[in-house]
């Protein structure tokens, strides 16, 4: 396989493991989404934000607009004097917010180890994915190829041995970049870059910087210790220094609130064929047992929600042997408590389907990434209808549970 760190001569014997952690950053990600959904603002300069004649501020422009020097947080009416004939645009957060829910259900689908930094970045732990994807930059290319395939954005990548690494990465080539920095060319790759990349570099460290001759990280290196506190304080020389050597952390905290994953579905018209909601549901149960699987987590207990007209509102739990994310066990669960159990037999307005109660982790058969070669045949099967619902949309290939009441 792919060496993951090389040795540098005479380091005797090997390095400590080190986690691999990607950063992932949409380019000029509103004025993006703007130029991808108007063709004609594409290759003209587009600006997000306050408009002209009031006193806001620049949210994002685009690459066009940022040769005319427009940033973000600058005033619309100095965009204005560079750039008269931009194009100026109120943020449209709704479709950002759904854009960017789009992007984050393609990272999940790279590792669940994600971690959310804004609305277009995220950290995410890469590490163990070779044999999956290949050495780190082709994880990167992975990443980017599918926000594109899903979004028809670009993003930019930096892939490094911490969190540090990973943004200065992603910061280093605009747009669509792809910047991986091995361990070893970790010293060697910070030196030269301005100090004002560093994290927290505001207008009186600047200042400060100035003051002492700093301006790459190499000269940062180089000052003492002790003039660097005097100069900055304790607490930011810390930083500063640590920073100067490519030390951070490389902790991913990943988004682990869900407390549960569910779908329901509202009818047209109130259904009393069992055979139709027994599709519905199985559709459903496919849709939960996926995303559960996607996020590697099995439940324990199944709910059950239906709902008549009126909303009369019934849900029924059934706790399981053993946790789960197989949509037979799951589809089997709800329908008896439907079929089996005490609701009302009358036409439903709405049915769903939910799966909570997370096991613990270690009790997760197989990993993902690690093992799927001896994973038992079933886990394989319901992963291939995974890829293949991916791949070409629900409905394509499903597994055959009927019930004895449809025959
Ligand atoms: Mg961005």
């Amino acid at each position: 396989m792919h060496a993951r760190t090389r040795h540098p001569a005479g380091s005797g014997g090997p390095k400590k493991p080190h986690r691999w952690i990607a950063h992932v950053d949409l380019d000029a990600f509103y004025a993006s989404c703007e130029q991808r959904d108007e063709p004609d603002y594409r290759g003209r300069p587009v600006v997000v934000g306050a408009l002209p004649g009031g006193r806001g501020v620049v949210a994002a422009a685009s690459y066009e607009a940022r040769e005319f020097g427009i940033h973000s947080a600058m005033p619309t009416s100095e965009a204005c004097r560079r750039c008269p004939d931009a194009v100026y645009l109120r943020p449209d957060m709704e479709k950002y917010r759904q854009v960017s829910r789009e992007v984050f259900a393609v990272l999940a689908q790279i590792t669940p180890l994600v971690e959310k930094a804004s609305i277009d970045e995220a950290y995410l732990d890469v590490s163990g994915l070779e044999k999956l994807f290949g050495p780190p930059a082709a994880i990167g290319r992975e990443i980017k190829n599918r926000i594109r395939a899903a979004t028809a954005l670009t993003a930019s990548v930096g892939i490094g041995p911490n969190r540090l690494i990973a943004k200065l990465g992603s910061e280093h080539r605009k747009p669509d970049g792809l910047t991986v920095v091995e361990p070893d060319e970790v010293l060697q790759w910070l030196a030269p870059m301005p100090v004002t990349n560093l994290r927290g570099v505001g207008k009186q460290t600047r200042k400060r910087f100035d003051r002492l001759g700093i301006s790459t990280v190499e000269e940062l290196r180089d000052v003492a210790p002790t003039t660097l506190q005097k100069a900055l304080g304790p607490k930011a020389a810390h930083s500063f220094s640590r920073q100067a050597r490519g030390l951070a952390s490389a902790e991913i905290v990943p988004d682990r609130a869900r407390k549960s994953i569910s779908k329901e579905r509202t009818f047209d018209t109130d259904i009393d064929a069992d055979r139709v909601l027994l599709d519905q549901l199985r559709e459903l149960a496919a849709g939960v047992a996926r995303v559960a699987r996607r996020e590697k987590l099995t439940g324990q207990v199944v709910t059950l929600k239906i709902r008549y007209a009126g909303f009369e509102t019934h849900t029924r739990q059934q706790k399981l042997a053993m946790p789960t994310h197989d949509e037979r066990v799951m589809l089997q669960t709800a329908w008896s408590l439907y079929a089996n159990g005490d609701l009302p037999r009358k036409p439903v307005r709405l049915i769903g389907i939910g799966l909570s109660d997370w096991a613990d982790d270690d009790t997760v058969q197989g990993d993902l990434f690690d093992e799927v070669e001896e994973q038992p045949a079933d886990e394989n099967l319901l992963r291939t209808i995974d890829r293949v619902t991916e791949r070409f949309g629900t409905g394509k290939l499903q597994l055959g549970i009927r019930s004895k009441r449809d025959d």
